[in-house]
């Protein structure tokens, strides 16, 4: 299997994490000369492990309610953006801030805005 486009730090890939017991996005923390992911962590645990290929799959997140910015979002909920898509929140940043895990990679949003 050929892997048709290089990868970059901080772009999403699904991986098994361990720590969590559960297949989820995690993000590209380092990659070889030749653009192969050589670690990645999980943005739930912040565990960093080697990326070996093979333990991955297709992605198969939990779909969730679409994004409504005056919800009040906790680590672990999922989404559907209407721009970006499927995401799951990795960390609130603020109270009106969290981190949520897209298809490509994390981005910031609000949240908690009435
Ligand atoms: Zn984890």
């Amino acid at each position: 299997m050929q892997e048709k486009h290089s990868f970059t730090i901080g772009d999403r890939v699904d991986y098994i994490c361990i720590t969590c017991g559960e297949e989820r996005g995690h993000i590209v923390a380092s990659i070889s000369k030749k653009g192969q992911i050589t670690r990645v962590s999980c943005p739930i645990c912040g565990s960093r492990v080697p990326y070996k290929k093979g333990l991955t799959r297709r992605a198969s997140m939990k779909i969730g309610a679409p994004y409504d910015r005056t919800h009040i979002y906790r680590r672990g909920e999922t989404m559907m953006h209407p721009t970006f898509g499927a995401g799951e929140v990795t960390a609130v940043i603020e109270p009106c801030k969290i981190d949520v895990l897209f298809a490509d990679r994390i981005r910031r949003l609000i949240h908690e805005r009435v």
